[in-house]
């Protein structure tokens, strides 16, 4: 496997004249070629940073970000403009951000390849391919405001793969949109992943989407806390049946987060005692002495 996305204790630190906001705090992460990839976490963890990072529109403060062997901290401002026209794609939440409203989901497909000096009769190769890959034959002639939304992010990802990108990125692609439309346009993005091999990262706060894709990352304050990878295995009796493994990430200096249900339902809290066994280790609650023991010890 080649490592695509390659982040480690990467910092991002907002000033403004008042405060300095870390919205990246030591973030690490490593993404192999031709995975599709969920990130979730609540509102202000850190992701669309983290995105506009990872598409050369933010410089990181500090820490390594390399992506597709691009490394993002040390691109010159005309490197960084080639590395957003031809190793990545992005589709953005608002619609109108990703889509021009005068020309129709066709013409907007062509654009960035009329932008990249692509000769009109490859031009026109690319965007019906696109167009057949993402299914948007009934409605590739209409402008934007002529489609719904789920149309409209389909014909977004469409423009993002016009110049045949290494990796996708989409910051909540169903964030505006209802069940049905959601659910076609996380389709579309696997399609893409398994039909072109492009990597893909979706961002998104709905934990939902997680549940679609083999591998999730969960973003709390700027790291990396959780992981899930899932898979579906066949049993002797030729059931599938579904697994899905939790992950968390381990720093340098040996820290750990681990997961608020664990912390929750075991009543973790201060201190808790670790002790190391043959190929794990156990994290259990400190021993509190009961409420009897304890009006014992006060006699
Ligand atoms: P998310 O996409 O997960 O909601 P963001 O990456 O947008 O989170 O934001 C993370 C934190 O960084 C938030 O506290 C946000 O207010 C702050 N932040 C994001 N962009 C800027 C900016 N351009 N200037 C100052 N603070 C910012
Ligand atoms: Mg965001």
């Amino acid at each position: 496997m080649t490592l695509q996305i390659e982040c480690s204790d990467l910092v991002k630190i907002f000033s403004t004249e008042e405060v300095e906001v870390q919205a990246l705090q030591g973030l690490t992460l490593r993404v192999d070629r031709g995975e599709l990839i969920a990130i979730v976490g609540a509102s202000g963890s850190g992701k669309s940073t983290l995105l506009a990072i990872l598409t050369g529109l933010e410089i990181p403060t500090a820490g390594r970000a390399i992506v597709a062997g691009h490394d993002l901290l040390a691109m010159s401002s005309a490197q960084r403009t080639q590395y957003r026209r031809h190793t990545v794609g992005f589709v953005w939440q608002q619609t109108s951000r990703n889509l021009l409203p005068y020309y129709t989901a066709r013409q907007n497909i062509a654009m960035p390849l009329a932008l990249a000096g692509v000769p009109r009769a490859q031009r026109k190769g690319r965007t019906e391919e696109l167009i057949e890959l993402l299914g948007m034959g009934d409605f590739a002639g209409r402008r934007p405001a002529q489609l719904s939304g789920g149309q409209q992010q389909r014909a977004s990802i469409a423009v993002a793969l016009a110049n045949d990108p290494e990796v996708l990125f989409a910051d909540e692609p169903t964030g505006e949109l209802d069940e049905v439309n959601s659910q076609l346009v996380l389709d579309a993005l696997g399609a893409v992943n398994r039909e072109l091999g492009v990597t893909v990262l979706i961002v998104t706060h709905d934990e939902e989407v997680s549940t679609k894709v083999r591998r999730t990352v969960q973003i709390r304050d700027g790291r990396l806390s959780t992981e899930v990878h899932r898979s579906t295995e066949t049993d002797e009796l030729g059931q599938e049946q579904h697994r899905s493994q939790e992950f968390v990430v381990l720093d340098r200096v040996g820290r750990l987060q681990l997961p608020q249900e664990y912390v929750r339902s075991l009543g973790l809290s201060g201190l808790v005692r670790v002790e190391l066994a043959d190929d794990h280790a156990q994290v259990h609650p400190s021993e509190q002495p009961t409420a009897a023991e304890a009006k014992e010890d006060d006699r």
